[in-house]
């Protein structure tokens, strides 16, 4: 280890429970890979498990499962109140107006398909617009791609800088009056740009048009506030903030979810059916059709308690110090360009590495037991509008220590090496 971050802020030191002792909740991260200890800096792609999350789980299986909402039996009720208290416990880590806004879903792309489906479609015209920008997720661009085919609509693309900054002004004057939607990323997976989303809101309400916010990479990682943001839906995943896969959710303003109709029907969604009409049930139920991710939900809502338990400020805190850190030891590594260098930026670094390819980086890597990911990261348009085909990126947790970008930057160091003696050796 070369050092230690200088001046860890106070909110990251002086919280209710440290973060420094948190890594021990995780048993993942303790283990070998190619015989070096795992550092696991794939995190914008998935977080790791703290042992509340798995054990709760693996308790739901073991004492409470059965079928939610239609059971009248012990078990049934058990399994109904837990997967009902998660629901409240997102309202409040998110600070919705009321729980019937809180929609359990699959994870965002699910939630993004949700709104283009139910909520979009059966508005647009011909000839109307969806507003994006060059930094989005293909979950955040493809359903609006999908939904502009089928009603002639068409997808417009607010420009970034060449840092990954969200041109403001240009996407103030992109909303006009055939926008029927703005749909925005508040953290970029593959640059790490925070965007300033409510102003962003501010904009497009001046105008009416109403916003959704993919949080995938921000619920875990800095506070959210669903009203504050004043946004009229935002999608996220349970996975991607310390909870199980095949989770997440979608918060919409409860006028505009009463609107929709259905997206999927099956059972659950229904007040009443007969081959003539169906009825369709009350909200949060008329969006979830079929048995829910039971186990899923209530391990998502022990992911948010764990999380509230080490504060979201006190991660964000904690995570900026590791970005700074990790900003300043990769500018040791010749050759090494950052991409995404907005002022505003969360603990993720995209990079390349002159003359070297994004996979042969990350295959080196894995045999040193550094974990990053290679590639478009899911944001093809965003490297094309870069002149780039991918990146290398390391995403932080909190839960990561200066020790492991150490191990990355000496991981990083070989392979320069070992190329530059590749090409020396002709
Ligand atoms: N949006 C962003 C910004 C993401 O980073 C991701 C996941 N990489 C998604 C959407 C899609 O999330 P999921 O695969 O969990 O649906």
């Amino acid at each position: 280890m070369t050092g230690t971050p200088t001046g860890l802020s106070q909110a990251a030191t002086s919280n209710r429970r440290p973060i420094e002792t948190a890594r021990n909740d995780f048993p993942i991260l303790d283990q070998t890979v190619a015989g070096k200890p795992l550092v696991y800096l794939d995190n914008a792609a998935t977080t790791q498990k703290p042992r509340r999350v798995i054990d709760s789980l693996r308790h739901y299986y073991e004492h409470d499962n059965a079928n939610v909402h239609r059971g009248i039996h012990e078990l049934s009720e058990r399994a109904t109140r837990q997967y009902e208290s998660a629901r409240d416990k997102v309202r409040d880590f998110i600070n919705a107006d009321v729980r019937e806004e809180i929609i359990f879903v699959r994870g965002t792309t699910e939630a993004i398909n949700l709104v283009a489906q139910s909520y979009l479609r059966p508005i647009l015209a011909a000839g109307d617009e969806i507003l994006i920008t060059e930094m989005e997720h293909h979950s955040n661009i493809v359903p609006w791609q999908l939904v502009a085919e089928q009603t002639g609509a068409r997808l417009r693309v607010a420009p970034i800088t060449d840092s990954g900054e969200l041109l403001l002004p240009t996407l103030a004057e992109m909303i006009g009056p055939r926008t029927r939607l703005l749909a925005v990323t508040q953290v970029s997976n593959a640059l790490g740009s925070i965007n300033p989303v409510a102003d962003i809101v501010r904009l497009a309400h001046e105008q009416a048009v109403p916003v959704l916010v993919d949080g995938a990479q921000a619920v875990g990682h800095m506070p959210v506030d669903v009203r504050a943001i004043g946004c009229d839906f935002y999608a996220f995943s349970g996975h991607k903030m310390y909870g199980p896969t095949g989770i997440g959710v979608l918060y919409g303003r409860r006028d505009l979810l009463e609107k929709m109709p259905p997206w999927q029907g099956g059972g659950e969604m229904i007040r009443s059916v007969s081959f003539e009409k169906t009825e369709y049930n009350v909200l949060p139920h008329k969006f979830e059709a079929g048995t829910p991710h039971i186990a899923g939900a209530i391990g998502l809502g022990v992911a948010i308690d764990y999380i509230e338990d080490l504060g979201r400020s006190a991660i964000e805190c904690h995570e900026q110090d590791l970005l700074a850190y990790a900003t300043g030891a990769l500018a040791r590594v010749p050759g090494l360009r950052l991409v995404g260098t907005a002022p505003q930026k969360a603990a993720i670094l995209s990079f390349l590495i002159d003359g070297l390819h994004p996979h042969d980086i990350s295959t080196v890597l894995d045999r040193e037991g550094v974990a990053v990911r290679a590639g478009h990261h899911c944001a093809m348009p965003l490297m094309a509008r870069l002149g780039i085909p991918g990146t290398t990126r390391a995403s932080l947790a909190f839960y990561n220590k200066p020790a492991e970008i150490d191990a990355l930057v000496r991981g990083l160091l070989q392979v320069v090496a070992f190329f530059n003696r590749g090409r020396a050796g002709g």
